[in-house]
């Protein structure tokens, strides 16, 4: 038995003899010295360790183990997938997907120095917004405006400067939490103010922020209700009046508006969803937005409004701590450039493109794809077109859903369960991600652009 022992462990090869194994040099090649001989070297401790007498060392099979590891572990864990949720601006999949010029514009910004904070016709220091500034104006009629990390980080920001140890008006129906962390009542605590809520859940009137106000009073606010609908017996203040109460008293009013697209979607047959433009006509003094949500832009949060204001944002030190890179600030320029040209922007918006697909198009891919996804999963599963309705997401237009075509996949057999098909799509190397309704697993297909390759990966599929 010990005799067996030392023989089998006699019979492993040492590291260093390992490493000129050809198949190992290539692995070298494409992984790396130190990555292949830290799984080299684990896998020999393993041997070890399990201290077997009876199993010899078999090398090709340890090697082939090694490659896999190496494979795995080399493969980037941020990865494209299929968004075929049917929810177009899906926050878990990074939002908006945005134009090639963007994406050109952020390449170029990462990979060569540029005139990020440098006046070329002073050639002293500038302001990394002023890139962007001019655009923002220009577009929504404010005098000034100014880029943050995103959306939540310009309400901090707005709030921690305009209202710190004070007041801020919020009507209780607008009191809002988006996904996880961002509730507006936590945020207001963050930065450094003091919420009062005023109204009820389902009625706010002028008469509430009246009485409401006080010499603490620092703003009035109002949150766009992104992702929610309040129906039935409801009562709001219209944002004119919101603005007039404000101002009587010399108080800034400020308007979240979450998604905020530039453009009237109303033209594409789209619900329409307030803009910039239409909140600074209405009286705000500050404005904020995402640019990732219908802007279809990168992650960015928006601020326009009053240029006294805005100053006064600059200068808080917190903005600093949330200012945006320059490849977001590229790729938000090349964005807002866009706009400038609406007939160009549906072509070459992504977001704005998935939104205005048309539906006999839709169709049309399920059709064509039915087939091969049928034949993928054989018995295992029936696959059918069926009508549903995508989201646009991230809180836009929570009740306007659109019209929309699907491949229903729906298990076979007693024990069927559709999070086994949702494991095994999220399983291929472009993971395919749907949605589990009444027992099957819905792929909307109107964020498929890229057939080839959706077909391409289905013979994978192991049953
Ligand atoms: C989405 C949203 C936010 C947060 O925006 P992010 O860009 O995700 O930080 C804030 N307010 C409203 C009204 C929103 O809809």
């Amino acid at each position: 038995m010990l005799n067996a022992a030392r023989s089998a462990r006699r019979a492993i090869p040492s590291l260093d003899r390992l490493l000129q194994d050809p198949a190992v040099l290539t692995l070298v090649g494409v992984h790396g010295r130190a990555r292949v001989k830290a799984q080299l070297s684990a896998a020999l401790d393993a041997f070890r360790a399990a201290d077997d007498p009876a199993a010899a060392f078999d090398q090709p099979a340890v090697l082939q183990t090694c490659a896999a590891a190496l494979a795995r572990e080399a493969a980037p864990s941020l990865k494209p997938v299929f968004n075929l949720t049917g929810t177009v601006l899906h926050t878990n999949l990074g939002r908006a997907l945005v134009p090639t010029c963007a994406a050109e514009a952020a390449f170029t910004a990462m990979t060569r120095a540029v005139n990020l904070e440098f006046d070329l016709d002073g050639g002293k220091r500038g302001e990394r917004d002023s890139h962007v500034e001019k655009l923002l104006m220009e577009l929504t009629g404010a005098e000034a405006a100014l880029v943050v990390n995103n959306d939540a980080a310009a309400v901090f920001l707005v709030l921690n400067t305009l209202a710190p140890k004070r007041e801020v008006l919020v009507s209780r129906g607008e009191l809002i939490e988006i996904g996880g962390a961002f509730r507006m009542p936590d945020i207001m605590a963050r930065a450094g103010c003091k919420l009062r809520e005023v109204g009820t859940t389902n009625r706010t009137h002028a008469k509430d922020y009246v009485e409401a106000m006080g010499p603490r009073t620092a703003a009035i606010m109002k949150v766009h209700a992104s992702n929610y609908a309040i129906q039935g017996f409801t009562a709001e203040v219209a944002e004119p009046e919101l603005a007039a109460l404000a101002h009587e008293r010399g108080l800034p009013f400020i308007n979240d508006l979450g998604s905020g697209m530039l453009v009237d979607l109303a033209q594409w047959g789209l619900p329409h969803e307030p803009t910039p433009q239409e909140a600074i006509a209405e009286g705000a003094d500050l404005v904020t937005f995402s640019g990732d949500k219908l802007l279809g832009g990168p992650q960015a949060g928006l601020i326009v409004g009053r240029k006294d204001l805005v100053a006064k944002l600059r200068r808080n030190p917190m903005k600093r701590a949330l200012r945006v890179d320059k490849m977001t600030l590229a790729a938000l320029e090349a964005v807002l450039r866009l706009y400038r040209d609406p007939d160009r922007l549906v072509r070459e918006l992504p977001a704005l493109a998935a939104l205005t697909r048309p539906l006999v198009d839709i169709e049309a891919v399920a059709a064509r794809l039915r087939p091969a996804v049928a034949a993928a999963f054989g018995d295992a599963a029936a696959v059918t077109q069926v009508a549903v309705k995508s989201q646009i997401g991230s809180g836009s237009l929570p009740v306007d859903l659109l019209p929309s075509a699907a491949l229903s996949i729906r298990p076979a057999g007693k024990r069927a369960n559709p999070e086994k098909i949702a494991a095994q799509l999220r399983a291929l190397p472009v993971p395919v991600i749907g949605r589990i309704h009444d027992g099957a697993l819905l792929l909307d297909l109107r964020c498929l652009d890229d057939e080839p390759e959706f077909l391409a990966q289905l013979q994978q599929l192991k049953n």
